[in-house]
């Protein structure tokens, strides 16, 4: 087998996964990242003494080559199931997930992303603004020349770098926010984990007890998250943060029967490219046309989940390694 030079664009979990399967092949890799943080969508922030997924909130292990790697990657005990139960916004019924459970990691679901870049040469902050040829059968990617390249960013920003035409796959945003209440967890938060609304029309698309996730949150507070629907991110994206994040509020309050209640500190969070749109066309994990030596990963290719990104940059990782 060929060693060749590999650049990833975008430390998210597909990103890292690819890079890793090919650097424990004997492969040259370097992933550049815009961002200080591993992980992408899959994102934790510290928020004043509680841990909090402000991305990704929960993944399924279904396939057993995503289970493999969970074993390889991570410390096991941390991984978590959700005991708390999802219900139905309108009818209260229990959603159970696809593939039977509910998993988070308990440092934070972010610490995934670091765990897989252990060992990686992971360039932070730093922007890939193109991705041109090199001339020589290679490309040039954030001023170095390598043989291959995989671009994993969400597809907005990945068209970019392609030349290709960011509609192809529509992103919808995402306004998220946490809200923390004084005083220990009770009343409807401790009988269910989260409520997920099955009508779009419905502007709280999910919200969640984070107590529920052990170790998260300070002693005698109580956190929800809430995620806004698609029409309601869209039509508050610019606007000031205290104008949604009231309106949110209110509803998760009704929701949650909170009523009295008192609010300590919120957070609030935009996400631009939070996941592929309903019924949104995925392109192929692989080489993209017309760019040999150019490949596309990521949720673009496999749905907005963690587990699938992740196995896509597997997947691309392998035909890499087939070709070499
Ligand atoms: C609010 C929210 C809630 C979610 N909830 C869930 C859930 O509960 N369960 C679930 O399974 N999935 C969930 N998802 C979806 C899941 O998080 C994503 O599908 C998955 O993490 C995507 O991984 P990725 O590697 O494909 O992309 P990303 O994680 O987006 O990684 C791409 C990386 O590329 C970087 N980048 C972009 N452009 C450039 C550039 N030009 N130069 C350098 N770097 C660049 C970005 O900063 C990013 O780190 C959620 C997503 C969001 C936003």
């Amino acid at each position: 087998m060929k060693k060749y030079a590999i650049t990833i664009v975008g430390a998210g979990l597909s990103g890292l996964a690819c890079g890793r399967r090919l650097q424990g092949e004997g492969m040259d890799v370097r992933v550049v990242e815009k961002s200080r943080s591993f992980g992408g969508r899959c994102a934790t922030r510290r928020w004043g003494d509680h841990v909090v997924d402000h991305g990704a909130q929960y993944f399924t292990v279904s396939a057993q080559r995503f289970r493999d790697q969970l074993d390889d990657v991570l410390e096991r005990s941390a991984l978590r199931k959700l005991s708390g139960s999802v219900v139905d916004a309108c009818s209260g019924a229990e959603i159970p997930a696809k593939s039977g459970e509910r998993y988070y990691y308990a440092p934070g679901n972010n610490r995934m992303g670091a765990a897989l870049a252990d060992g990686l040469d992971v360039r932070r902050e730093t922007l890939v603004e193109s991705i041109v040829s090199s001339g020589d059968g290679g490309w040039r990617v954030a001023g170095e020349r390598c043989d291959a390249v995989v671009v994993t960013c969400p597809w907005p920003q990945a068209a970019a770098l392609l030349g290709r035409d960011s509609a192809e796959v529509e992103y919808v945003p995402c306004l998220t926010g946490f809200f923390e209440y004084e005083g220990v967890w009770e009343g409807v938060a401790a009988k269910r984990y989260a409520v997920m609304a099955s009508s779009s029309d419905d502007p709280l698309s999910w919200s969640a007890c984070e107590n529920w996730k052990e170790g998260r949150v300070a002693a005698g507070k109580t956190v929800f998250v809430v995620q806004m629907s698609e029409g309601f991110s869209r039509e508050f994206y610019k606007k000031e943060r205290e104008v949604w994040l009231a309106k949110a509020r209110s509803l998760l309050e009704a929701r949650w029967e909170i009523g009295g209640k008192t609010l300590g500190a919120t957070f609030a969070h935009r996400w631009g490219y939070a996941r592929l749109g309903e019924g949104a066309k995925r392109l192929p994990a692989g080489e993209v046309e017309g760019m040999p030596g150019c490949y596309l990963a990521g949720d673009a290719t496999s749905g907005s989940r963690v587990e699938s990104a992740w196995l896509s940059g597997l997947d691309v990782a392998d035909q890499i390694l087939a070709g070499a």
